[in-house]
């Protein structure tokens, strides 16, 4: 069996096609006429451009818009005045058009080729991909073409490039296989939206398959086994469809409210990192954004963003979900977060330091900077404000204070198109904050249990320390007591409760949250339709009978335990 990452899930059984690279060697030539090879060199260029609209055109048609748009990436990327000016003055050099445009492209995959950021990294196999289609241009040979391939196809090549990717027919292909890759690269992203099992950076995967094996791919484990026995061939071919059963059964819940057995509804939105993450809960079918967190705006950069940046990518958000909620929680730093250019100091304690809405009290113009950015894209959408860390009530009043503080100011200054009423709400995730749940609800207008702290704060226990990691449980009976307790003080001041942590989508955990009365699930989008099926199936009545049980059971083993035979 040969291991890789598992990209995207499900199972595929069928015959090996290999891609592979089309020569695109050439004898470089000291040309005589250049303003012909720069002809020459644009003609390509133009030819190079049709041709790959043509191919996001087909992509649009079988992947979708947000796919199309890798390749018509290619399209800005070749256009870039630096590119094609720098190319054509080698040329004007004397340079042939090849050797020209691949020098060019090489020192830009150089230069994304050896960053830390997986992202940055993607653009060197995009310009790689651009420059292998320019030379097949030039030199008139054609880049293989999986359009033809027959049915129960899988695809193997060294690197699946977009190109190559978009002549796929998902009719025929049912995997894919490729020595380089990860999660987030084009490949990945390709194979997930025709929803085609991938296993990606297979070690030597083509020089220990070959055209015509016959293998299984493995996208949800990342296994590839490899001339399968009979019995083999059985077990994956149930896998398989029990997956497409279990895939076609959560379609069924796609554009459906979400309710409980009863009939009680519920919100399901999601939890996103950066604007454009909102295009995924779209897709996910998720009703809104339930934690917005805003600190990956300020990371992997230099200097902080400033208001302008910060309220084009709140609007972006709110524009992309077209009016649904939009909890946008102010900067979440410190503690496994840091952002080196805001120099930090060193402490013993992170985790029990100066980070999140104490240094955003702390830091007042960085504060004030955000919730202007956030009021201003207020006017865009259904946006509220979320404090996180939040331990005491005169946390929660000072924030407060500070986002009238700016509404104030707005009104005086030309800004006056933001929601004057905006909801301001509570991450409960520190153990105080739950604790005092009765005393914060009442000036709160709403409260977001984030179970991913609230169980590291209640335990004591930091997640990454294996030695302690036992104790990292959302079923210790310390960490429930608490979460019903949040939701108990919020339905008796009348405000929603829902919860932001992992825990969210936990199956175990969910008849307890319908019990104490819960009110929005925030999740990752790929987990909205599963999150809302779970919830379907129980009913108040069931629900509160497992509640009690578990509220009796006194130690985590036997909660554990026992939930484990209700799901
Ligand atoms: C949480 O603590 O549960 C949470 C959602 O916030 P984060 O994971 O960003 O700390
Ligand atoms: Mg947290």
């Amino acid at each position: 069996m040969l291991k890789g990452t598992g990209a995207s899930e499900g199972i595929g059984i069928g015959t090996i096609m290999l891609i592979e690279e089309v020569s695109l060697d050439y004898t470089p030539t000291k040309v005589e006429d250049p303003e012909q090879e720069i002809l020459r060199f644009q003609e390509a260029v133009q030819k190079f451009i049709h041709e790959t609209e043509a191919q996001a055109e087909a992509l649009k048609a079988s992947a979708g818009e947000k796919e199309a748009e890798i390749m018509l990436g290619h399209v800005s990327m070749i256009q870039d005045p630096y590119m094609t000016g720098e190319a054509e003055r080698l040329i004007r050099e004397g340079q042939c058009a090849e050797a020209a445009f691949e020098s060019v492209s090489d020192m830009f995959i150089n230069m994304f080729a050896n960053v830390e950021d997986e992202m940055m990294r993607q653009r060197a196999a995009d310009i790689r991909d651009i420059k292998s289609g320019l030379l097949a241009v030039l030199l008139g040979v054609k880049e293989v073409k999986v359009s033809d391939a027959p049915a129960g196809t899988v695809l193997l090549a060294k690197e699946l490039t977009p190109s190559v990717t978009a002549g796929i027919n998902k009719d025929n292909i049912v995997g894919i296989i490729t020595e380089t890759g990860g999660k987030t690269s084009h490949s990945a992203i390709l194979a997930r939206a025709l929803e085609i099992p991938a296993v990606l950076s297979v070690e030597n995967a083509t020089g220990i398959l070959k055209n015509g094996d016959f293998v299984i791919v493995d996208g949800s484990k990342g296994d590839v086994i490899s001339d399968p026995d009979g019995e083999t061939v059985k077990e994956y071919t149930e896998k398989r469809e029990k997956f497409l059963q279990e895939r076609r059964e959560l379609e069924q819940y796609r554009g459906k409210k979400t309710v409980n057995a009863n009939g009680t509804e519920y919100e399901l939105v999601c939890n996103i990192g950066k604007p454009q993450d909102a295009e995924k809960v779209v897709a996910g079918d998720g009703e809104g954004v339930g934690l917005f967190r805003t600190e990956f705006l300020f990371m992997d950069r230099d200097a902080m963003p400033t208001e302008e940046e910060q309220f084009e990518a709140y609007k972006k958000a709110a524009l992309i979900l077209k009016g649904k909620p939009l909890i946008i929680r102010t900067l979440d730093i410190g503690g496994d977060k840091e952002i080196p250019y805001m120099g930090l100091a060193k402490e013993e304690n992170p985790f029990m330091g100066f980070r999140a809405i104490r240094y955003c009290l702390k830091n007042r113009d960085l504060f004030k900077t955000q919730l202007r950015a956030i009021l201003r894209a207020s006017a865009f959408g259904d946006i509220k404000i979320m404090f996180p860390l939040i331990t005491c009530l005169e946390e929660l009043r000072e924030g407060k204070a500070l986002v009238e503080e700016v509404k104030n100011e707005l009104r005086l200054s030309s800004v006056s198109e933001f929601n004057e009423n905006i909801d301001v709400g509570v991450m409960i995730e520190t153990a105080s904050a739950a604790v005092i749940a009765d005393v914060l609800a009442p000036e709160a207008d709403f409260f977001s249990i984030g179970t991913n702290d609230l169980t590291g704060y209640t335990m004591s226990c930091d997640r990454g320390n294996a030695d302690v990691a036992y104790l990292y449980s959302v079923l210790q009976p310390g960490v429930l007591r608490l979460i019903r307790r949040t939701i108990q003080c919020g339905r008796e001041n009348g405000i929603p409760v829902g919860m932001c942590g992992e825990a969210a989508a936990n199956p175990q955990l969910i008849p307890l949250l319908i019990s104490f009365g819960l009110t929005e699930f925030s999740v990752s989008a790929p987990s909205v339709l599963k999150v809302r099926k779970c919830i379907s199936k129980w009913s108040k009545t069931e629900a509160d009978k497992i509640a009690e049980k578990v509220m009796a059971m006194k130690t985590e083993e036997e909660i554990a335990a026992y939930l484990e035979t209700i799901v």
